[in-house]
């Protein structure tokens, strides 16, 4: 008999930043498994790709127009999510935004660090705050999972705003991961290695920067989003109940190299 505990029959996903990139690679794996998936984005364009991407992989899956640093707008999307799919099993707090540019710190404007921290950290806030209500009300538990980023434990020159995000949301982590046990919610970081998404095509189309990295890989190439597709089905299934409060790398050995 076929091993089940992966099986999301029946199970609703809130990934924001779904749309392309890594929460992309989540939402195909869970909508595959058998969940019901709605992912949150800002474009228009990169939301109706995505959506009828995921809708050919499971009919169920729709697309929302968030800003997730918008608490007003968060709040109505996890309210449209329930009136939809009538409840919320997994939110994974993925949208966000690098630093946009290149300046050293003392250079750094207001706007640049809070451009930053409304999406990154206000922006998770207001996600899980909706999530964690709804769930609780719900009563039989729920999976919490953050993309964090290996710069909230090495830091990131010239990008200060945005590991002080990455190391805020293990703390959120951590906090959530006590706070929620009682009620069967589970919370867990990933750490991406350095993978191939929008985020990073400016880093990986300039040689200096391949030219250091990539040697540091002892996988020896970049990650990919689908390589986030089984983690975001295991956090998400019956199967990881009792694994929560971790912080798991999927890296391809960067950082222990
Ligand atoms: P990406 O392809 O640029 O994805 C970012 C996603 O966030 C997009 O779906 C984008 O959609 C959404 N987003 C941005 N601002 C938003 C906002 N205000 N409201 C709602 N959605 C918003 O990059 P990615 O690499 O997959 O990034 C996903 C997560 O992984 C990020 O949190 C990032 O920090 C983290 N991460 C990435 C790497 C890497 O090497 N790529 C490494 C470590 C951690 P719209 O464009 O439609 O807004």
């Amino acid at each position: 008999m076929a091993y089940d505990g992966f099986d999301l029959t029946g199970k609703t996903a809130v990934i924001t930043g779904g749309n392309g990139g890594i929460g992309l690679g989540f939402a195909r794996a869970i909508a595959a498994a058998g969940a019901d998936v709605s992912i949150w984005g800002t474009n228009p364009d990169k939301n109706a790709a995505a959506e009828a991407e995921l809708q050919a992989i499971n009919p169920s899956a729709s697309a929302l127009r968030c800003d997730v640093s918008d608490e007003e707008q968060v709040e109505a999307s996890m309210a449209t999510v329930i009136e939809r799919y009538g409840r919320i099993d997994a939110c994974f707090p993925n949208a966000g935004v690098g630093t946009m540019n290149n300046r050293p710190f003392f250079e750094h404007s207001n706007e640049d660090w809070h451009g930053v921290i409304d999406v990154n950290l206000h922006g998770v806030f207001f996600t899980l705050r909706a999530a964690t209500r709804q769930m609780v009300a719900q009563g039989d538990g729920g999976t919490l999972v953050l993309t964090s980023s290996g710069t909230a434990i090495q830091g990131a020159a010239k990008s200060q705003a945005y590991a002080a995000t990455k190391g805020a949301m293990l703390a959120m982590m951590m906090g959530l991961s006590t706070e929620m046990a009682r009620y069967q919610i589970t919370a867990n970081a990933i750490i991406p290695g350095w993978i191939e998404t929008e985020m990073t095509a400016k880093s990986f189309g300039w040689d200096k920067f391949v030219d250091a990295v990539m040697p540091r890989i002892p996988m020896r190439r970049w990650g990919q989003p689908d390589d986030f597709g089984a983690i975001a089905v295991y956090l998400m299934s019956d199967a990881s109940r009792w694994h929560t409060g971790d912080v798991i790398k999927i890296d391809g050995g960067f950082s222990i190299f």
